[in-house]
C-alpha cells in the first residue's frame, strides 16, 4: 500500500501547485529516499483523500516497519521531511509573493496563507479542534479558545529539551533559520517552512504566519536577528511600514518585559494578520487632546485595559506622539494609583502597542502596561489574582490584550468533568484535579440549576466573563471614578 501513499502524497502536491508536472518522478524519488525505499510500482491512485489521511498511513506504515519510533514528536518530524520535499524553494516562494504583491497585497498575502496551509506548515486538521466561542460583555464579544492545536510533548521530547545545549540551533522558533530546518524531538521539523524578507524602518525583517494560528491569518513579523524584545521609537516606525505595506493587516507587539510580555521575550518580533478583535471595536469613551498635536485624534478606550488610542493621517505625527507618551510612560509613577515606574532599579513600565489602518488613517492603540508584583499578589499587580488562576495564571500577552483568550488545553477535559459533577450534584473539592475550580462552582450553583444541556453553554459563558475579569485586573488604571482621574493625570503629564 505505501506505493499507492507515495502516488496520493505525487497528487496532492500537483493539485496545490507545490510542484508542476515535470516534476512528478523526480518528487517520488524524493520521497521514495526519505522512507528508505528503492523501488516502488508507481500505481495510479483512487479517488482523492485528505492530507491528514495520507500522511497518517504513510506514518503508520514507518512506525510498523521500523523506520521511526511511535511518538507524536517523531511523526511530526518524518511527515514534515515528506512536505519539505514537496515544497518549493525560498527564492522561488518568494518570487511568487512579490508577483502576486504586484495585483494587490491581498493577493500576495491570500496566495502565501493558503501556500503555508498546503504545505501542511500549518496542520489545518489540528487548528480544527481547537475550542471556540464567544461571550458577550460589556466591554463588546470576547473571543475564548482552548488551545488544543500546538502537540502534547512525548515525555522523551521533554527529556531531550532538558538536555539542549545552551548555545542551541536555531537559537530560538522564531530565528530564520528555522527555514528548512530538519528538527528535533525538541525542536519541531520546518522543511515545509518559507519566510518573506521586508525592510522595515530601514532593517532586515521576516514575515511568516504562526503554525498555530490562534486568529485568522495570524502572521509573525521577526528581526533577521535574534534580539530581544525592546519596544522604543522603532518599534512604532516598523509598525507604519508595515501597513504602508499591508493596510489590510493589524501589526501589533508584546510588551519587553517580563509578566505583562508574551512567552518569547529573547526575539524581536510582532504578530498581525486580518482579524477584527473586541478591543478594535471599542469606542473611545474619554476623548483627549495632546497639545501641539491637535491633529491627531486621540482618547481613552472603554477597555478592561488601560489604552490610549491615537490616529493620524500623517505616520510620523502618529510615530511622535506615542514615542512622547512612551518616553513619558516609562518614567511615570502615580504612587496614589499604585504605580511606580522602578523598585530597586528595576523598570515597571511598557506598553503593549496596536497599530491599524481606519477609514484611511493609521491608528495605533497603546496599552499601558505595569509588571510590578507585592507579597500579596507575587505573580504581578496587575495580572490575573489568585482567585483566576484556576481558569488563567499565564502571561496576559498582546493576544489576549485585544480580547482573545488563549486558554491551556487541561480546560477542555475540566470543563466536561466539572459539567458532570454540577449536573449530578456532587462535590467538585473531592475530585483532585477539580478542587480548583471550587469556589466558582459554589458560586454558580446558586445562580443555575444545572442539567445535562444547559451545562456546558453555562460553563462556557462563565469561562468568557472570567476572562473579562483577568483583563480588568491586567489594566493599570481601574475602571472607577478614581481610576479614570489617575489615568487623566498621566495623560495630562504628557
Ligand atoms: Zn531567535
Amino acid at each position: 500500500m505505501i506505493d499507492t501513499y507515495i502516488a496520493e502524497l505525487v497528487r496532492y502536491a500537483l493539485d496545490k501547485g507545490l510542484i508542476a508536472a515535470d516534476d512528478k518522478v523526480w518528487a517520488a524519488n524524493r520521497l521514495l529516499d526519505a522512507l528508505g525505499l528503492d523501488r516502488w510500482e508507481a500505481p495510479e491512485p483512487g479517488a482523492p483523500r485528505p492530507l491528514e489521511d495520507i500522511l497518517k498511513d504513510i506514518l503508520d506504515w514507518a512506525v510498523a516497519n521500523g523506520r521511526i519510533e511511535d511518538g507524536v514528536a517523531s511523526r511530526d518530524l518524518l511527515d514534515t521531511e515528506l512536505m519539505g520535499r514537496l515544497t518549493p524553494r525560498p527564492s522561488e516562494v518568494r518570487r511568487d509573493f512579490w508577483k502576486r504583491y504586484a495585483q494587490s497585497p491581498e493577493a500576495a498575502t491570500d496566495w502565501y496563507y493558503t501556500f503555508s496551509q498546503d504545505t501542511d506548515y500549518i496542520r489545518r486538521y489540528r487548528i480544527v479542534k481547537d475550542m471556540k466561542w464567544v461571550t458577550p460583555t460589556e466591554y463588546g464579544d470576547l473571543d475564548i479558545t482552548v488551545n488544543l492545536s500546538k502537540p502534547e510533548k512525548d515525555p522523551r521530547a521533554i527529556a531531550a529539551a532538558k538536555n539542549a545545549p545552551q548555545n542551541a540551533y536555531p537559537a530560538c522558533q522564531l530565528c530564520v533559520e528555522n527555514e528548512g530546518y530538519a528538527g528535533r524531538l525538541d525542536h519541531p521539523a520546518r522543511q515545509n517552512h518559507r519566510l518573506i524578507p521586508l525592510t522595515l524602518d530601514g532593517q532586515d525583517w521576516f514575515f511568516q504566519y504562526s503554525p498555530y494560528v490562534y486568529y485568522n491569518e495570524h502572521c509573525i513579523v521577526l528581526n533577521r536577528r535574534h534580539v530581544p524584545m525592546k519596544i522604543d521609537r522603532s518599534t512604532f516606525r516598523r509598525q507604519m511600514d508595515f501597513l504602508r505595506r499591508f493596510p489590510h493587516y493589524f501589526l501589533g507587539s508584546n510588551a519587553d518585559l517580563p509578566i505583562v510580555g508574551g512567552s518569547i521575550l529573547s526575539h524581536d518580533h510582532f504578530q498581525g494578520g486580518r482579524y477584527t478583535f473586541a478591543m478594535e471595536r471599542a469606542p473611545v469613551e474619554t476623548p483627549v487632546c495632546f497639545p501641539g498635536y491637535e491633529d491627531v485624534q486621540a482618547g481613552i478606550v472603554k477597555w478592561p485595559m488601560s489604552v490610549l488610542r491615537i490616529r493620524c493621517e500623517d505616520p510620523h505625527r502618529l510615530v511622535d506622539l506615542a514615542d512622547r507618551i512612551l518616553a513619558a510612560w516609562r518614567s511615570y509613577s502615580d504612587p496614589a494609583a499604585e504605580i511606580y515606574a522602578e523598585t530597586k532599579g528595576e523598570p515597571h513600565n511598557t506598553i503593549t502597542p496596536i497599530a491599524r489602518m481606519r477609514d484611511g488613517q493609521f491608528e495605533l492603540d497603546l496599552v499601558l502596561r505595569n509588571n510590578r508584583t507585592s507579597e500579596r499578589y507575587p505573580l504581578g499587580i496587575f495580572h490575573p489574582h489568585q482567585e483566576l488562576h484556576h481558569i488563567k495564571k499565564e502571561n496576559i500577552g498582546l493576544i489576549e490584550v485585544m480580547g482573545l483568550a488563549v486558554l491551556p488545553a487541561r480546560l477542555k477535559g475540566e470543563l466536561a468533568a466539572l459539567g458532570d459533577v454540577l449536573v449530578s450534584g456532587g462535590d467538585v473539592r473531592a475530585d483532585e484535579v477539580l478542587a480548583k475550580h471550587g469556589d466558582w462552582a459554589d458560586d454558580l450553583r446558586e445562580k443555575y440549576s444545572f442539567t445535562a444541556e444547559n451545562v456546558l453553554p453555562i460553563l462556557q459563558d462563565e469561562v468568557g466573563k472570567v476572562f473579562a475579569q483577568v483583563l480588568e485586573h491586567a489594566g493599570v488604571y481601574k475602571r472607577t471614578g478614581e481610576g479614570r482621574d489617575a489615568f487623566l493625570r498621566f495623560v495630562e503629564s504628557v
